[in-house]
């Protein structure tokens, strides 16, 4: 068996298995030896239910003996339950998490960590941290250490640490890897084992991704590429009839772009700008360059929605040029000037490219963009995603950085509260209000309810949950029937999805109710105010993109963003996202206060998804970077 090996190979994988591996990101031996327990039961200390003591936070087991969801009289959905050892009985209590009920039923086996607090007058653990147990009997108390993995997908902790077992045993006989820190991640004997071994796979797996880069700049540098004629008069007066002026950052970074396209080498450029920077402009800049040397220009978004949109702006700004809009179904237009479209555009073939844009780049995987290398044309790359310096400089280090770091002058500020609890009925109020008299419309975003890159179908439902709820809550508040609702998922069609923004672009939608789906780039002007659900389980990064939604228009706007995780790290940095109006500086911030460890979240950052290594880890990126550098 090698690594680079299908799971497929391994026995009680069949189709069925190698699809829910596939969701994990599973797809061959090394994936799955790489697939770590998110955490681990320490079972040499677990406390009895009969030794509890409030105010201590501390781990129990026991089993579910009762569970039920429960509305309170302000309207939230609650989900209670009591859970029974042989010593005692304790109460559990969870907010908005309704398919809880359909996960934890009487009988089940779980460990909750949290604090002990009164709920009802009677001792309870408020909002803990669970894990079902699927452990049999024997592992439980054989192995005092147990790892837990994340069982998404249809796939339980149980099957999954079977299957590397198998693995590891596999491939100690054939002796084909230092396989220790495998095997002390997956079945410590301590906890000792398990931050050595995480220590040493993080650092190969930084050493992996700067070699991978290191490899891709060699490659790149051995290109020959399209050296453009840079028509810098025509270039000017397009720049000088703009209706605004460029920002002294976008005129740097045009700069650049121009001194790029003009070379032999071609162009691998990162133009990082929060949004609204006005990213769009400095990229057309470059096509109208491309286009007067004689060349094509690929706008590629992630999204039809963005992908509209930017061939409407690029119709605006160039009325003379050819531009199309490639979808699935239409046929090329080989004379255009300029591109524009989604990976549809990945299979078809163009002739005369001279430039690549790519927005959004980390919705694209880079195999998919691979397929105009033959062609070799410039390429640009551009993020909203403020990507700190020490993840930018590991996962691209091979692309040269360029960034957009101040605002068009006489954007507003979006006033961002941090919404308490109790005054949540308020904020309904609130908003109800300016949608009513103002005319405002509001974004309701509830997130990914596990932590995953992806939507599942729990995450669906909770927010369709979500949905509902609110269609009643604020519907009756005011007894105002003429509230419009819309619902939007990662889950919907294409052709939904795009139908619902519409109707919500068109005004006839009041509040979207939606998944973090809506953080790409969209402009909705009339939408000022962003109600965010459970903010802590956002990265900072992302809720700056989150609320980027906003503010695009000339109302004033205003986020509000609720938690119920009262714990000191979430607290500031929720409070940053009040203060701090820089994606750069939030999510440097991010990194700082959160720190290795902090699982729930990070996944959700939008950052290049590592397997087991933390970007917070200063240290261990510059260790590695010497290790490639001397390589
Ligand atoms: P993003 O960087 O988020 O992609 P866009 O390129 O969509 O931002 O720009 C947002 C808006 O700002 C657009 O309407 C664009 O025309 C406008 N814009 C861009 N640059 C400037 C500028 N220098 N001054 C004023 N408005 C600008
Ligand atoms: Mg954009």
């Amino acid at each position: 068996m090698e690594l680079q090996d299908s799971v497929s190979d391994l026995p009680f994988v069949g189709p069925t298995y190698e699809k829910k591996l596939e969701k994990l990101g599973i797809l061959i031996i090394s994936d799955l030896l790489h697939h770590i327990p998110h955490r681990y039961l320490d079972f040499s200390k677990i406390t009895k239910i009969s030794d509890l003591k409030i105010g201590e936070v501390v781990t129990t087991i026991g089993t579910i003996t009762s569970i039920r969801n429960q509305t309170t009289k302000t309207g939230r959905l609650m989900q209670i339950g009591q859970i029974a050892d042989d010593t005692g009985k304790v109460s559990v209590a969870w907010f908005s998490q309704p398919f809880l009920t359909r996960m934890l039923f009487p009988g089940t086996k779980i460990a909750i960590s949290g604090e002990l607090s009164w709920f009802n007058k009677q001792p309870a653990f408020f909002s803990p941290q669970y894990e079902k147990i699927e452990e049999d009997h024997e592992t439980v108390h054989t192995g005092k250490i147990v790892g837990v993995y994340p069982a998404t997908a249809g796939l339980s902790s149980k099957w999954i640490k079977a299957r590397i077992k198998y693995v590891l045993d596999k491939i100690v006989i054939e002796n084909k890897l230092d396989d220790s820190a495998f095997k002390k991640i997956h079945f410590p004997k301590n906890m000792d084992d398990t931050v050595e071994a995480r220590e040493r796979l993080a650092f190969n797996e930084f050493v992996d991704l700067l070699t991978k880069a290191k490899e891709r700049k060699r490659k790149l540098i051995k290109k020959k590429g399209i050296t453009l004629n840079i028509n810098q008069k025509e270039i000017s007066k397009f720049i000088n009839n703009l209706n605004f002026e460029l920002t002294n950052s976008q005129n740097k970074v045009t700069k650049e772009i121009l001194n790029d396209l003009s070379q032999k080498v071609p162009m691998n450029r990162l133009l990082q700008g929060d949004v609204g920077s006005g990213k769009t402009i400095v990229a057309a800049i470059g096509a109208y360059a491309t286009h007067l040397a004689g060349y094509q220009t690929i706008f590629l978004a992630p999204t039809q929605i963005l992908a509209n949109q930017h061939y409407e702006s690029l119709k605006e700004l160039f009325p003379n040029l050819k531009i199309s809009l490639v979808t699935a179904n239409s046929k090329l237009n080989e004379g255009s000037n300029i591109i524009v479209g989604t990976h549809a555009l990945l299979s078809k073939t163009f002739k005369k490219v001279g430039l690549l844009v790519i927005d959004e780049q980390h919705k694209f995987g880079v195999k998919q963009i691979n397929f105009l290398q033959k062609v070799n044309p410039h390429v640009l790359t551009m993020t909203a995603t403020p990507i700190p310096r020490t993840i930018a400089q590991t996962l691209f280090s091979d692309m040269d950085l360029s960034i957009l770091d101040e605002l068009p002058s006489g954007r507003q500020k979006i006033k961002t509260w941090l919404v308490p609890n109790e005054k949540r009925d308020g904020a309904y109020n609130w908003i109800k209000k300016q949608i009513t008299e103002f005319k405002s419309q509001a974004f309701i975003i509830c997130p990914l309810v596990e932590e995953s890159t992806t939507e599942t179908m729990k995450d669906v439902k909770n927010v369709i949950h979500e949905f509902q709820n609110l269609k009643l809550k604020m519907g009756s508040t005011l007894r105002d029937k003429n509230l419009k609702f819309g619902l939007l998922h990662g889950r919907m069609k294409e052709k939904d999805k795009n139908a619902v923004l519409t109707e919500f672009k068109d005004g006839n939608i009041d509040i979207l109710v939606s998944t973090p789906v809506v953080e790409v780039g969209i402009d909705i002007p009339n939408a000022t105010i962003m109600l965010i659900e459970a903010a802590d389980r956002f990265g900072l990064a992302q809720l700056h993109q989150l609320r980027g939604r906003i503010g695009r228009g000339t109302k004033e706007s205003y986020c509000l963003l609720f938690t119920e995780n009262s714990a000191e790290k979430a607290n500031q940095r929720l409070t940053a996202m009040t203060k701090i109006t820089s994606g750069f500086e939030l999510a440097e911030l991010d990194l700082k206060i959160r720190g290795a460890g902090d699982v729930l979240g990070t996944k959700q950052s939008g950052f290049g998804n590592l397997k087991i290594a933390d970007w917070s880890d200063t240290k261990l990126i510059k260790l590695a970077s010497e290790a490639v550098a001397n390589l």
